[in-house]
């Protein structure tokens, strides 16, 4: 057998962090994540990315002219259309669960939204937070708003009463499909849990139960970007009001998974040149990774997998890190893309080199 490269620890500066156990060669796969937990695919982009591996029609396509759009389908009446790359992604995409009971519930979805407005509107009245979002952000208004809408949602009259005059957001819409799908994947190794109790096989690990273990960012995402409350409050309702009863059951973990995804979501990009962002995805296992401007781990998008590849040579004892962010920027503007998007300062070793030193002479 051979031993393990890598182990999840506790860090002293809290959470959780992967560490090398032996010394590792540059390029080595450390850890490959296989699937996201919930994804989303812009509506923009459906037909120019492929719904199985994630392939984009127009970085694939060689000469100027060729099609920017796939053309194999998958259509069913109760299902969104989705497309495809080749023939066999669309055989394994239809021979899966997932994946077609993620496209029914998107249709639903699509035509449970009523109506978009634009950006400028978002301060508007709307009566899921009658007086605007609440002028200081404290947890407990954030909990008291969540209050106030499961007691919305408890009212079947009263939802669909408020959901006819909804006004989603085309982003809100596009986080309710992530936040559906990864219900769907719930539900679903869920069932094949109960199948797996019979057969007498004990998983080895819970999906569901990582999820919950990632680190929200509920209070400093809203915190920091108060008009976020409304928009997961109306997402909530939304999803309430347009999912099946089936599903419905697991809306209530909606909040856990809208509090996760900031900090945690990784982008899914048409290619290394990152020119466009297709949508994003929660790949559990791969927010273990901590942060650093000078990482040690390179990750890349293959297919639907997530793979890790050290990018040195790495000592026993090291920390594993990738970079969230874009590397070549300047240490400013590192640091506030992180704050802004991960809640933390940088202190990796590469931003203490760079900081300027006010105790240094010179
Ligand atoms: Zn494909
Ligand atoms: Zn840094």
């Amino acid at each position: 057998m051979t031993r393990p490269l890598i182990d999840l620890r506790t860090t002293p500066h809290g959470g959780r962090s992967l560490f090398a156990i032996q010394p590792i060669a540059r390029g080595t796969v450390i850890f490959a994540c296989e699937v996201p937990f919930g994804h989303v695919i812009y509506k923009d982009y459906r037909r120019e990315v492929c719904a199985q591996c994630f392939a984009y029609a127009a970085s694939t396509s060689r000469n100027i002219g060729d099609p920017r759009t796939w053309s194999i389908r998958s259509c069913r009446a109760t299902a969104e259309t989705v497309w495809f790359c080749t023939d066999e992604c669309k055989v394994i995409w239809e021979s899966g669960v997932i994946g077609p009971l993620i496209a029914d519930v998107n249709a639903l979805l699509g035509k449970g939204k009523i109506a978009t407005r634009s950006k400028s509107a978002r301060d508007g009245y709307d009566p899921i937070l009658p007086n605007g979002p609440p002028a200081q952000i404290t947890q407990d208004c954030i909990d008291q708003a969540w209050v106030d809408v499961e007691d919305l949602v408890s009212s079947r009259a009263r939802l669909s009463s408020y959901c006819s005059t909804m006004n989603l957001e085309d982003m809100e819409l596009e986080i309710s499909r992530l936040v559906a799908s990864a219900i769907v994947q719930r539900y679903v190794f869920d069932h094949r849990l109960a199948n797996l109790a019979v057969s007498s096989i004990i998983p080895t690990s819970d999906p569901w139960a990582e999820v919950l273990d990632l680190q929200s960012s509920e209070l400093s995402n809203v915190s920091l970007r108060p008009y976020i409350l409304a928009a997961h409050l109306r997402v909530y309702a939304f999803l309430c009001h347009s999912l099946p009863k089936h599903l419905r059951l697991y809306v209530p973990t909606a909040r856990n998974i809208l509090a996760r995804d900031t900090g945690n979501a990784f982008g899914i990009w048409d290619g290394d040149s990152r020119d466009e962002m297709l949508g994003w995805g929660l790949w559990v296992g791969a927010s273990y990774f901590n942060h650093s401007c000078c990482p040690n781990v390179e990750k890349t998008r293959v297919g639907r997998a997530m793979h890790f590849t050290t990018s040195r040579s790495v000592e026993i004892g090291e920390e594993l890190c990738i970079s969230y962010i874009d590397t070549n920027q300047s240490i400013t503007q590192r640091k506030q893309d992180l704050e802004n998007s991960w809640f933390f300062t940088c202190q990796c070793q590469r931003c203490q080199s760079e900081e300027p030193d006010e105790a240094s002479p010179h």
